[in-house]
């Protein structure tokens, strides 16, 4: 299988060949390699900062409206190659087809179009003062960096980029070594969508090249997709040019089941919340607690549920289970499982699985202070623990320092929403679960990261305000 890019760079609108080291791009079912790709070396990143920042105030000029039609444009072309680009993203990623078909360049799809169409209302306030006024205007940053995770790394792009262009800034973007393919097909799509060349550049390499964009004179803003170690790093760089960020960081979301809740709906949730993408979503919800009255009829339903997931060929459109992004991570998470074993906790099902595949696992009798409940596995792993009552259950679920994400289960409408608003959580959901739609703000508290994607919120994290005092008479001095 060949998914070898033009180049492996993209920068002032044209394809352009990295060098700096070799990055080779397998497909995690096979191991074989699709493409041969080369970093961008410590001078090509300036070199794309200094396009992006060149190309910015001129974009920035445009009338927002114009700018919106790229994005919208560009959405309907990703739409129109749906079928090819979500195949490259299962060469690139190892998820199945079934799934990158509508949830990964769909999703960005959705985020270019809802930011398009936002363009033409992003106007300031007019502020009354008597006789003077004053008005602000919300202004585009400048450069922003974006830096992406491997596990959605078209989606990640498109969620950066839509509401980064929209407000006139410039973006350089660096996907995730591991898979580094979405992002050129975005830099061509919009190309062709009308984005003016170096508005929009791709850059790729390992941390070194993130670093390397996070201190750079040119970029004003960075925004990381990635795990905690690596936020707190880009955050200090960040901060030492004042720099503004937004970190979509790790999660180990609790997912609380009452005795009340309905059970197929609560099993059909959490299989989600553990399993899609084999497990590798930020949000999922991994602490999955159980009151005591439903907890073995849930279990058994779980398990008799999780018997008959089909893993497989990514590229079937029958396989609803892939591989694991890369052997490194699949040793990662069988480690993570044979710790929880050697803690003390017993499967229900699952377990280490071989080679690139790990199948399902839920783990039973887990306490709070095992790894399995307390680190970010990023695999498909569940981690079920039983409770009694509410107050006990919001104070163990909070007993972490993520808060990516919160999920609860019951058909009491009043403990749904008391039980909500005590979680520490940036993103929630009552009887359902990782659903992300574009309208809605997604982000975290606490470690899980700063600033919101989606939504007009995003907004906020892609701009600034300027504020503008206008005289409408003699200016008095004292002397
Ligand atoms: P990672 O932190 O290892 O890498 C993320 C990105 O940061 C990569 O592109 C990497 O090259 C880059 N990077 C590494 N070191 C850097 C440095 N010093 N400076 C700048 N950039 C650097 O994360 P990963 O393994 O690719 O992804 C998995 C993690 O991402 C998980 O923790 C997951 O929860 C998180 N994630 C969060 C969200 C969210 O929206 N909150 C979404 C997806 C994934």
């Amino acid at each position: 299988m060949n998914a070898q890019p033009a180049a492996s760079l993209f920068i002032n609108g044209r394809p352009v060949e990295g060098e700096g080291d070799a990055l080779s791009v397998r497909y995690p079912f096979t191991g074989e390699e699709i493409a041969a790709l080369r970093e961008a070396s410590l001078e090509q990143v300036a070199l794309a900062c200094q396009v992006a920042a060149d190309a910015q105030p001129e974009w920035a000029a445009m009338a927002p409206v114009d700018r919106g039609r790229v994005l919208t444009r560009a959405a309907a072309i990703i739409r129109e190659r749906n079928e090819e680009l979500s195949r490259l993203e299962t060469l690139d990623t190892g998820k199945p087809i079934q799934e990158t078909l509508i949830a990964d360049w769909e999703s960005g799809a959705q985020a270019l179009e809802f930011f398009g169409g936002l363009a033409a209302t992003l106007t300031g306030q007019m502020i009354p003062l008597g006789q003077d006024w004053a008005y602000t205007r919300r202004e585009a940053l400048g450069v922003c960096a974006g830096i992406g995770a491997w596990n959605y790394p078209s989606q990640i792009a498109c969620w950066k980029a839509a509401p980064a262009l929209v407000m006139g800034n410039a973006m350089v973007f660096k996907p995730s070594e591991e898979t580094p393919l979405g992002a050129l097909k975005l830099a061509e799509i919009l190309i062709e969508a009308g984005l003016p060349a170096g508005v929009f550049n791709v850059v790729q390499g390992r941390g070194g090249v993130g670093a390397a964009l996070t201190t750079d004179a040119n970029v004003d803003k960075v925004s990381l997709t990635g795990s905690v170690p690596t936020g707190r790093k880009v955050y200090a760089a960040a901060a030492e040019g004042m720099r503004h960020v937004t970190m979509e960081l790790g999660g180990k979301s609790p997912l609380i089941v009452f005795d009340d809740a309905n059970l197929e709906n609560a099993v059909s949730a959490a299989i989600n919340a553990n399993f899609y993408s084999s497990g590798q979503i930020c949000s999922n919800g991994t602490r999955v607690f159980l009151q005591e009255g439903i907890r073995e009829r849930f279990l058994d339903r779980l398990a008799e549920r999780v018997r008959n997931v089909r893993m497989g060929d990514p590229l079937d459109p029958e396989t609803q289970h892939g591989p694991i992004v890369s052997p490194i991570q699949a040793d990662k998470i069988r480690a993570a499982i044979q710790a929880g074993q050697e803690a003390g906790a017993s499967l229900l099902c699952g377990g280490g699985g071989e080679g690139a595949f790990i199948p399902p696992t839920v783990f039973v009798d887990a306490t709070d202070d095992m790894s399995i409940t307390r680190d970010e596995i990023f695999g498909p792993v569940m981690t079920t623990l039983a409770f009694y009552d509410e107050d006990e259950v919001v104070r163990r679920a909070n007993d972490t320092g993520f808060g990516l994400a919160a999920g609860v289960f019951t058909q009491d409408l009043t403990r749904a929403h008391r039980v909500i608003s005590r979680l520490q959580a940036g993103t929630c959901w009552i009887n359902t679960y990782n659903l992300t739609p574009v309208e809605m703000p997604f982000g975290g508290v606490k470690m899980s990261g700063l600033g919101r994607e989606n939504s007009a919120a995003a907004i906020e994290h892609y701009s600034q305000l300027k504020s503008v005092y206008v005289g409408m008479g003699d200016v008095e001095a004292p002397y």
